[in-house]
């Protein structure tokens, strides 16, 4: 039997951060589900798709090819073949991201590959849903999250580094709207599992968190493949 880890929490908690880490330290694979959201909604833009218009954007997925490849450990994202890795990372396409993930068709075409991925390989997979819905038998589940403030500031610092003109201000109010959406969608909203552990990151460095995830694994008898 796979041995699958959940990571869940709102946005800009450092799950993807902490994952990766997490399954490169474990040996195990990463499956970014935030990524598949994401490409879905590139594929909802460039088609010209009525967001708000469930049923249109409920057809136009079941278009949309979208693949997680690994190749030399790292994770490729592909939209009908296409590598998207670097076009689905804006504020805009997340924005669009929270719209679409809560229709009820998108969502059960990306949790079946979530789930089929979990079944046949050993992963630490983070999103929203994980340890409630995609995997709710994962012998692992985190809840990792941070204060509104905290998170907004690194996505601020973030975005500033790649040299983007953005106002902490705005990505504080994105970051309350998307949260708010991810929270109370009727479909698998984000939630804490009631087993999952709970981490506030707002004062922890990313080596310290990944550090308590390890000894929580150990606690549990997991241990690195060898
Ligand atoms: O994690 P990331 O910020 O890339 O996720 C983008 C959006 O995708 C989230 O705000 C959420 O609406 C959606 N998502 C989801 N379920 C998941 C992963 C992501 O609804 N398992």
């Amino acid at each position: 039997m796979s041995i699958n880890i959940a990571i869940d929490g709102p946005a800009g908690a450092g799950k993807s951060t902490i994952a990766k880490k997490l399954s490169k330290e474990l040996s195990y694979i990463y499956v970014d589900t935030g990524a598949m959201y994401r490409a879905m909604a590139l594929f909802c833009i460039r088609e010209g798709a009525d967001i708000d218009d469930g049923q249109a954007v409920s057809d136009l997925c079941q278009k949309a090819d979208v693949k997680i490849e690994y190749r030399s450990g790292i994770q490729r994202i592909l939209l009908n073949g296409e590598d998207v890795g670097d076009k689905i990372r804006t504020e805009e396409v997340g924005n669009i991201t929270s719209k679409i993930s809560a229709y009820q068709k998108v969502r059960e075409k990306l949790t079946a590959l979530q789930q089929k991925l979990a079944r046949e390989n050993d992963v630490v997979m983070d999103g929203r849903d994980i340890g409630t819905c995609v995997l709710p038998n994962a012998q692992v589940k985190i809840y990792l999250t941070a204060s509104v403030e905290a998170r907004a500031k690194r996505r601020y610092d973030e975005l500033k580094n790649k040299g983007e003109q953005v106002s902490l201000e705005q990505i504080e109010a994105d970051i309350k709207e998307r949260d708010f959406r991810d929270m109370h969608r009727d479909v698998a909203p984000l939630v804490k599992a009631e087993d999952a552990a709970l981490i506030d990151s707002s004062d922890m460095g990313i080596s310290e968190v990944v550090t308590e995830i390890l000894v929580l694994l150990k606690k549990k008898g997991f241990v690195k493949k060898a």
